[in-house]
């Protein structure tokens, strides 16, 4: 199965990362949103972060600008169409992916390969409601997709060989590294780094830590990049809400419980880095812890 053309569903942070990958490793990217501002703000993105590889050296000034030649954008999902491969990076809501795949799927060609970039919804069952659940696969990148080495590949119990052969071709010439994940809530690197998160903000109402010292122990006693409190920040805890809620959920399990305090946090609109204030305040110079 030869893929040429690639297209993204959602122009956020996650699609322009994906399309600017994409680009700069020679594939043709039509991106999509429903929002043309979206999209607007998406060539931007792409066009600052690929400068600045360029600055760096790490790309030439042509590889640069073949990749932007290589990125359209379109605000109609139907365009999409003659695409090969498609990764849906739309927002985290079942019912909107769900809309997205019902609508493209009679302007699809037979062998286009659907994925979904989803963080913790279930694929088998985003696969079930279309045409082709063999075709079917989750294609999950890391924040920032141009810096962050991993795809997860995740397979619905329909996948086929072949798909996932094509998709983990796609990932190596991204010059990436494929993690194969069975479809189970978060997969891997959610089921394991959630919790560790969740954990470290009982950690914090239950008065054990304070910000700082909770995040200086895993830095400096565990060797972590970030403390887990400031990577929450940059993921945004209503996402670690909700994956925590799907892994509760989908394992039944006491342990998944997602701690009052992240909840509390959600419902203030102290969502993180997005919002300026989470577990640290970004409003100023320097960022403040909030506890
Ligand atoms: P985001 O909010 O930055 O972007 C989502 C985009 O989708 C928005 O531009 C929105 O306008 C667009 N959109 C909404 N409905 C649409 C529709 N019907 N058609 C087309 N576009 C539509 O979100 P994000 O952080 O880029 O996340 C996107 C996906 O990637 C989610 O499934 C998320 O779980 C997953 N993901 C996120 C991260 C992360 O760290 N943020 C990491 C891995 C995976």
């Amino acid at each position: 199965m030869d893929i040429q053309t690639i297209g993204i569903v959602g122009a956020g942070q996650m699609g322009n990362g994906i399309a600017h990958v994409m680009a700069l490793a020679g594939y043709d990217v039509k991106m999509t949103d429903i929002s043309a501002e979206a999209l607007e703000k998406a060539v931007q993105i792409i066009e600052g972060n690929l400068s600045r590889q360029a600055g760096r050296g790490k790309i030439s000034e042509a590889e640069m600008a073949a990749a932007m030649k290589r990125i359209d954008t379109t605000t109609t999902l139907t365009d999409l169409g003659s695409s090969d491969l498609i990764i849906e990076a739309a927002t985290e809501r079942e019912t909107v992916k769900q809309a997205i795949f019902e609508d493209l799927l009679p302007h699809l060609k037979p062998e286009t390969i659907l994925t979904s970039n989803t963080s913790s919804i279930s694929i088998t069952r985003l696969a079930s409601r279309t045409d082709r659940p063999e075709k079917f696969m989750g294609f999950h990148f890391m924040n920032p997709v141009p810096v962050m080495q991993l795809v997860e590949l995740i397979r619905g119990i329909a996948t086929d060989e072949e798909t996932f052969a094509a998709c983990k071709t796609v990932v190596d010439r991204l010059g990436k590294t494929a993690a194969s994940a069975e479809d189970f809530p978060a997969f891997i690197v959610n089921r394991i780094l959630m919790p560790m998160i969740n954990e470290a903000v009982y950690t914090l109402y239950e008065g054990v830590g304070n910000v700082q010292s909770i995040d200086s122990s895993l830095k400096l006693g565990a060797n972590h990049p970030m403390g887990p409190l400031e990577l929450a920040d940059f993921i945004g805890l209503d996402t670690c809400l909700a994956i925590m809620n799907v892994l509760h959920d989908g394992l039944a399990d006491t342990k998944y419980r997602p701690c009052p305090l992240l909840t509390k946090y959600v419902e203030a609109g102290w969502l993180g880095r997005k919002t300026q204030r989470g577990f640290y305040d970004y409003r100023g110079e320097m960022p403040v812890p909030t506890r």
